[in-house]
């Protein structure tokens, strides 16, 4: 994409965004890059996203441009549409003013979504203040601005593409510490912010996310909490147990661990968070074998085998199990 539409699909986010490197705020300049007062410099791409660590090297990258195909593969399969729903419903659930159901679902009310423009930033710096933790709600919902939606850890895209088409009134931010992620990510959705970038230093001021979407990739929650408004959400997805158990059963004999199990990222998720709702999407789907090579390949259960290991397991159905979990979190914890 040209430079000058990059820079201007940047510009109403540009108020949030701050240096990955030393958390100063971040600038266009000349349209061609975002620089801070310390003089970090990084520059907008062509390919339609700014890459915010540029030192990161991707050569030991497993999650490689063809992992990214294969996931596309099955994104096209419809095989996590109803993932997407349920993050969706549950951001509409969480936060109904600012995520607004559809308008045929909206019955005698008008729309009480804000106006799209200028995202708001609080004008103090640093951590929350405990007024601002402890102001009621109807306070946030009048405040115009547009809600922010980050998802950190977006691989190619998929969500925050569906939450995007979905609610159009958002700003949307996708981050993946992988290029190839985000190259594949920025090939579409024109309308989204793609940055290359560390979800252990989100590119953002403190306490202006509204949403962060966190699916299937680890978490750093004293980042989640710095950049949440108090109150936002955050939405984690995590497999349950009996998650693409086919392909585990098909490779059993090569995994280190047989069963699966998510306590410990619960119990984790937990210590930081307060839970307020918990879904579980699981269904079970046929698969072409053609589909059932790109599931192999986009898992990092199968990393640990060969090309030549994989070729000749196959299975016929898919079982797609996850956790949509709903969290607040505990601002101040550590
Ligand atoms: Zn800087």
């Amino acid at each position: 994409m040209k430079l000058p539409a990059l820079a201007a699909r940047l510009t109403p986010i540009q108020p949030v965004l701050r240096c990955p490197l030393c958390g100063g705020q971040l600038a266009l300049t000349d349209g061609r890059s975002l620089t801070c007062p310390s003089r970090h410099c990084f520059d907008l791409s062509a390919k339609g996203y700014v890459n915010l660590a540029p030192t990161h090297d991707q050569t030991g990258e497993k999650y490689d441009a063809a992992l990214f195909d294969s996931r596309a593969q099955v994104f096209a399969g419809g095989f996590y549409a109803p993932v997407a729903q349920a993050i969706g419903d549950a951001l509409t659930q969480a936060l109904p003013a600012l995520f607004p159901p559809p308008p045929a679902a909206v019955s005698g009310l008008s729309s009480a979504a804000p106006v799209p423009g200028a995202l708001h930033v609080p004008p103090t710096g640093g951590h929350m203040p405990e007024q601002a933790a402890g102001r009621p709600a109807e306070r946030t919902i009048a405040t115009p601005g547009t809600p922010l939606l980050l998802d950190a850890g977006c691989g190619e895209g998929y969500y925050t593409r569906a939450l995007a088409a979905r609610f159009p009134n958002i700003a949307a931010m996708g981050l993946d510490l992988s290029r190839d992620a985000i190259q594949h990510a920025a090939r579409s959705a024109t309308q989204i912010n793609w940055f290359v970038a560390d979800l252990t230093r989100l590119p953002v001021a403190d306490g202006t996310v509204d949403a962060l979407i966190d699916v299937l990739t680890p978490a750093d929650y004293a980042e989640f909490a710095r950049v949440l408004k108090p109150e936002g959400v955050l939405i984690k997805v995590v497999p349950a147990e009996d998650y693409l158990g086919e392909v585990r059963g098909a490779v059993a004999a090569h995994l280190r661990s047989g069963a699966f199990s998510n306590e410990r990222v619960l119990a984790h998720l937990r210590a930081h968070a307060d839970l307020l709702s918990q879904t579980t999407v699981r269904h079970t789907l046929p698969v072409t074998a053609a589909q059932a090579q790109a599931f192999l390949r986009m898992t990092p259960m199968t990393f640990g085998l060969t090309q030549d290991q994989l070729a000749w397991v196959t299975f016929s159905q898919i079982t797609i199990a996850l956790e949509v979990l709903v969290c607040r979190m505990r601002h101040g914890a550590a």
